[in-house]
């Protein structure tokens, strides 16, 4: 090479496997390894215990790799929130993505009609319009989809409100497939969101315990009406002790389980939880970039490597040990750090590990996620989806 050319400056990687983590260029979006393998050896354990198919939420996580060790321990497949987000999946050879959304524009069924040539594809409806472009997007591809129907069972989002508006869908589904669309009628989708971060254990199984009664009361409607469902799908990482125990849900689709957030970690687990305590296994690796201040220091981690719409993060050590230093305010790239009193001296260049708040979003800030374990770097996994939302 010339000599410009080799001197033309790259970006170095922010990792090498076997580097120690705490010497991973920050800010940089760290996976323990081994709480990431409990927390899904966790849950699919539990899932096959109760019969149920695991089919975690992709929007988590975003990384291909992920879904693979999901799929290696058992998970039918994984939900995408939306099209694109899927792309990165199906070109990793992911063979069942459920696209747990609705779809409202020409463009979207287009490219969701043409991934289900690779890959076996389902979405949601809850208009007959939805169902009119996914026919047309199908007939253009040849491709086929299986569609389900979203009930709202009390979250006041997406979703048809009883059985009656289920059949009208089911009747214009029909007429699509009878005139040549391939598009199968494979169940309902019943999600309820807000009922997943409800702290107080008693009241977070209750109110799961009356959202699936709502879907079972519907389920049950189009039963007598000759309607065979075979797939009820929902849940999350809240309610998913619940879920599994419902006798309802065929499927269940909580994505946070991976990582655990400092939101979740905020729910209180109750008996029907114990088997189901998940790990923290993300951390955002930041570094001591300023202690000018005195009474704080400041890191070099804030909103554009951290999401905060769910709370600041928790400062812990390298590792993941507490330390009691508070994160009080979050700038574009800045994060404002009160020492825990009594602490030994916060000194620049000092790496710490932030739990965040919010695990989807902060996923969305960043290329790769890099594994550790045993205080190494063993893998770097492209977030392969991060910032495709269309
Ligand atoms: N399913 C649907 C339809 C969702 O919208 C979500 C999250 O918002 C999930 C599953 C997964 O939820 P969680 O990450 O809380 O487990
Ligand atoms: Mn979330």
């Amino acid at each position: 090479a010339r000599p410009a050319d080799a001197d033309r400056p790259t970006l170095p990687p922010a990792a090498r496997p076997g580097l120690p983590a705490g010497e991973v260029d920050t800010p940089a979006l760290l996976l323990d390894l081994a709480a990431f393998e409990r927390n899904l050896d966790r849950l699919q354990a539990r899932a096959d215990a109760a019969g149920v198919q695991l089919r975690p939420h992709a929007k988590a996580h975003k990384c291909p790799d992920i879904a693979r060790a999901q799929i290696a321990r058992g998970a039918v497949g994984v939900c995408c929130q939306k099209v694109s987000e899927a792309l990165p999946f199906v070109q990793a050879g992911i063979g069942d993505i459920h696209l747990s959304n609705q779809v409202a524009s020409p463009a979207k069924a287009d490219l969701l009609a043409r991934l289900a040539r690779h890959a076996r594809m389902s979405v949601c409806v809850d208009s007959t319009r939805q169902i009119d472009l996914l026919a047309a997007a199908v007939r253009t591809h040849g491709s086929t989809l299986g569609v389900l129907v979203e009930i709202d069972i009390g979250q006041g989002r997406c979703g048809v409100a009883d059985a009656p508006a289920v059949l009208r869908l089911l009747e214009h589904l029909e007429r699509a497939a009878r005139q040549g669309a391939g598009l199968h009628f494979r169940g309902l989708q019943a999600y309820h969101g807000a009922i997943q971060h409800l702290r107080d254990a008693a009241q977070r199984h209750q109110q799961a315990a009356l959202a699936a009664a709502r879907a079972a009361r519907v389920l049950t409607a189009l039963q007598h009406a000759g309607v065979a469902c075979p797939v009820v799908t929902g849940g999350g990482t809240g309610s998913v002790a619940a879920d599994l125990a419902s006798g309802l849900y065929t499927e269940v689709q909580p994505g946070s389980y991976v990582f655990m957030d400092g939101d979740y970690a905020l729910n209180e687990p109750g008996p029907a939880d114990q088997a189901l305590r998940f790990e923290h296994s993300l951390y955002l690796a930041s570094t001591v970039m300023s202690t000018a201040g005195g009474t704080h220091v400041v890191l070099d981690a804030g909103l554009k490597s951290l999401a905060t719409d769910s709370g600041l993060p928790r400062v812990c050590a390298v590792g993941g040990g507490a330390t009691g230093h508070r994160y009080l305010a979050a700038n574009d790239e800045h994060g404002i750090v009160q020492p825990a009193p009594g602490a030994a001296t916060l000194a620049e260049g000092e790496p710490l590990w932030l739990v965040p708040g919010h695990c989807d979003p902060t996923l969305n800030l960043h290329d790769q996620l890099v594994g550790c374990r045993d205080g190494r770097v063993e893998c770097i996994w492209p977030i392969a989806a991060r910032g495709l939302s269309r």
